[in-house]
Order: structure tokens, then C-alpha cells, then sequence
């Protein structure tokens, strides 16, 4: 049982990834802590992250150009504080020991999101942590000691405030913004959000015949100054656009040039070849059986359903015999199947993304410590910063790095 004190150390509110490591770490330091989580459990995003497996770091977790929306310097600092090693030491010590995954992801052996949440809730019992579950911080105000007032209109007094509340994704795991605001009441200001890797919408119509299709390609971005912004993965065709690891993946590239109108998505069904190439293939299979018609001459290359629209889409008519298909025709399949066009014109809501790109400004924050350097003894940590990470691990190494260093009261 923790014990009530009428003034505590540090208190964090959220009871997310960034705020549970946060309150571990200021436990670990000695500090007496008290940890606000409004919902009726702790770490609903972790549970539910990694399709329930959470995806809880990356191998390449150390390199700064993973992480983006502050500047590098900023992120630097921050996760100097919590390299990968330590990261997976500080989960060994818990219990969680991890397997690799493509593209370096880390998931606990488990495979469980759930045991991440147990051990870091069994740290801060055991640290005398005190959380109030079901409790809402609606009002923050510093003074000799920070008053936080509940919506039951409790009053708790802290020597300093650690804000881990979140950014605006996922809104019904808890985070709503709130914790933002109350930041900004105090000076700090707030970047445009927008919702990161997240699916991106497109108004063609005849991508909903293909609804349901996943194929593993490459996709290219048509951004103005960055033709080098490419990935390969899986590719998720929906009824309102397009999904999948590839699509999350380049969202937050994609995202911020929505505003100035649709972006173009090049995609290549056969990664690592081109126009020629594919014709060559397509050549050589029509030869071997030239009795086929042009869409059953797919089968065994590429999903059915995918063929049969991509090929409406593009005026090939699917029921003509191969062998009375011009060589040039062959060329202008061959350009459609590489060279895909699919313009996007919006990201989903806030509902359906991973993260918030966008949030507490880190100019008025010290790197070194996460205090803010308009209110002394107010820290930050996680998702409601302005950074935000690639898919793969990244968003929680900075919430574990953010937390473990706010947690640490290393400021004033
Ligand atoms: C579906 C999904 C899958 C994901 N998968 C991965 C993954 O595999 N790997 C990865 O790296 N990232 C993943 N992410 C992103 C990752 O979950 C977040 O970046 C991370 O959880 C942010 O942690 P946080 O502690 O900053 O915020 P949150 O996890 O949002 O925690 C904030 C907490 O604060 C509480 N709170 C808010 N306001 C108040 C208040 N006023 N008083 C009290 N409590 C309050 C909220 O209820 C919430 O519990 C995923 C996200 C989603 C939505």
C-alpha cells in the first residue's frame, strides 16, 4: 500500500507508456509519486498496439532519423537518456525479453502487449508508486507547490508535474488533447496537429471493386524535392482508399503536402523491376500459353480481383487472347503494373491513426532535463511533444527515452 502525503514529489499524469516509465523512474530515484490515469486502466495503448503483440521498440531505435517533428538536436538529447540496450536491459531487469522481427522490430517473446503493461505496473507497486485510476486532471496550477484539481474536484499537491497525457490519436484509448491545453493555458505553445501514420483516403472509385486485396509493393510518393521517399511492403487496398504497413509507413511524409492538394502514389506491383522488365516477363509467359486470355495470363502472378480492375481501369479489355496483343500493348500493361497512379487526397481522422504529428513546441523545453522553461518544475513526456516516430517501435522508444528522463527530475 502506498501512503497519502499531503505534498508529493512528482506527480505524473497518464497512465500511458510515457507516464508509467516516467513514474518508475522518479520511484527509482527516491521521489515520492502519485500517477493520474483517467481511464479505468493503465496503458490502453500499449495493450492495444502491435495488433495486441506491441511493437515496443526497433533495433535501429538510436538512429535520430527515425524520429522527426523537432529538431534533431532536441530528439538527440532526449533519447541519449535511453539508448536501445537500455531500453532492453531496463525490460530484461522487468522480465520482458524480446524477438526481432522485419525491419528490426522488437516484440516482447510473449507476443503479449499485456505482459509490457503487467511488469511496468508490477515496478511501480513495487516503488510504492500511487495510482488513481478512473481520475481526471482538469486543472494544473503552479505555485509554491503545483495544485492539480480532478473533475471530482479533489485537490493534490505536487513539488513538480510531469505531463505525460498524450497527443490526440486513437482519441477512445484516452489521450483527447486536454493535457495539451492545460500546457498551453500555462504558455506553451501547440503546432498544428495532424493524425500520423494513419491510411490515407482517395476518391477513385474503382478501388472499392478491389476492396479487401493485400499485395506486397513498392510505393512512391509524388512529392515536389523528395523522389527518393520509397517503401516496400504490404499494400492494403480499402473501400476508402489505401492501408497497410507501406501506406502507415509513408503517411507522415504524406500527410503535410495534403494541404496544398492530392499527392500521387506510385505504385510498382513487381518491386525491384521495371516497365521493360515486366514486359519481357508478361512476354515470355504469353508465349508458353498464348491460348489465355489477358486476365486468366495472371494467374499464379498477381491477386485475381486486382488484375480484373486495375485492367478495367485502365481500358485493357481482360477477355482478349494474348497472343493477339500487340507488343506495345504489352508495354502499356506492363507501365500501369509499375507505375500504378493512385492520388490521395486526405489522411483518416484522428481515430484511426497511430499518432499526433504535432504537439507541445520544444523551444520553451530543456532537452536535458524535458522542464519547461517558462514554468519551473513542469516536465513533458510522450506523444503530446511535438515528436513523433516512424512505424515500426519508434513512438515507444521516445515515450520510454521522454519518460525515463522527465522522470528523473533532473531540472530545477
Ligand atoms: C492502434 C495503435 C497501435 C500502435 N502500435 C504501436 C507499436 O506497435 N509501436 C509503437 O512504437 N507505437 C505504437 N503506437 C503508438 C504508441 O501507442 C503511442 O505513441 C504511445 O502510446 C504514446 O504514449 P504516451 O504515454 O505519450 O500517450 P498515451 O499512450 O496516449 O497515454 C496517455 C494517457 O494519459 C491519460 N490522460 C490523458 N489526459 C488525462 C488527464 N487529464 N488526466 C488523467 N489522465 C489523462 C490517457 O487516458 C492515456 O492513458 C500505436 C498506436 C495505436 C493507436
Amino acid at each position: 500500500m502506498s501512503a497519502i502525503y499531503s505534498v508529493w514529489d512528482t506527480a505524473v499524469l497518464g497512465g500511458g507508456a510515457a507516464g508509467l516509465v516516467a513514474a518508475i523512474s522518479a520511484a527509482s530515484e527516491g521521489q515520492k509519486v502519485i500517477l493520474f490515469e483517467k481511464g479505468d486502466k493503465l496503458g490502453k495503448k500499449i495493450l492495444i498496439s502491435g495488433n495486441g503483440r506491441c511493437n515496443l521498440t526497433n533495433r535501429t531505435a538510436d538512429d535520430v532519423g527515425h524520429y522527426h517533428g523537432a529538431p534533431p538536436s532536441f530528439i538527440k538529447r532526449v533519447l541519449n537518456h535511453l539508448s536501445l540496450d537500455q531500453t532492453l536491459s531496463f525490460f530484461s531487469d522487468l522480465g520482458i525479453e524480446v524477438h526481432e522481427e522485419k525491419r528490426g522490430r522488437l516484440f516482447p517473446k510473449s507476443n503479449q502487449a499485456q505482459s509490457v503493461v503487467d511488469v511496468l505496473a508490477d515496478k511501480m507497486e513495487q516503488l510504492g508508486v500511487k495510482v488513481c485510476l478512473h481520475t481526471e486532471i482538469c486543472a494544473l496550477d503552479p505555485g509554491k507547490y503545483f495544485k492539480l484539481e480532478t473533475t471530482e474536484g479533489q485537490v493534490y499537491q505536487a513539488v513538480r508535474v510531469i505531463i505525460a497525457s498524450g497527443g490526440v490519436s486513437a482519441g477512445k484509448m484516452g489521450a483527447d488533447g486536454k493535457g495539451m491545453q492545460m500546457a498551453a493555458n500555462l504558455g506553451h505553445e501547440i503546432t498544428d496537429l495532424k493524425p500520423g501514420l494513419v491510411a490515407l483516403e482517395s476518391k477513385e472509385k474503382y478501388l472499392r471493386t478491389m476492396q479487401g486485396v493485400k499485395v506486397v509493393a513498392e510505393v512512391q510518393p509524388e512529392i515536389p524535392g523528395k523522389n527518393r521517399v520509397m517503401d516496400c511492403d504490404d499494400l492494403l487496398i480499402a473501400s476508402y482508399g489505401v492501408s497497410g504497413f507501406t501506406i502507415l509507413s509513408l503517411s507522415a511524409r504524406v500527410v503535410p503536402h495534403l494541404k496544398d492538394g492530392p499527392v500521387n502514389l506510385r505504385v510498382n506491383l513487381f518491386p525491384g523491376q521495371n516497365m521493360q522488365s515486366v514486359s519481357d516477363l508478361l512476354g515470355r509467359r504469353w508465349a508458353k500459353n498464348p491460348h489465355r486470355s489477358l486476365e486468366m495470363s495472371f494467374s499464379g502472378l498477381l491477386n485475381r480481383k486486382l488484375v480484373r480492375s486495375l485492367l478495367k481501369h485502365g481500358s485493357f479489355n481482360g477477355e482478349q487472347v494474348v497472343e493477339k496483343i500487340s507488343d506495345k500493348t504489352r508495354d502499356d500493361i506492363a507501365n500501369l503494373l509499375t507505375g500504378w497512379s493512385i492520388p490521395v487526397y486526405r489522411p483518416r481522422d484522428f481515430e484511426y491513426a497511430e499518432v499526433t504529428i504535432g504537439g507541445i513546441k520544444t523551444g520553451a523545453i530543456n532537452p536535458d532535463t524535458l522542464e519547461s522553461y517558462i514554468i519551473p518544475g513542469l516536465y513533458f513526456a510522450g506523444e503530446m511533444l511535438e515528436v513523433y516516430g516512424d512505424l515500426g517501435g519508434f513512438n515507444f522508444q521516445w515515450a520510454w527515452a521522454s519518460g525515463m528522463l522527465a522522470g528523473k527530475g533532473l531540472g530545477s
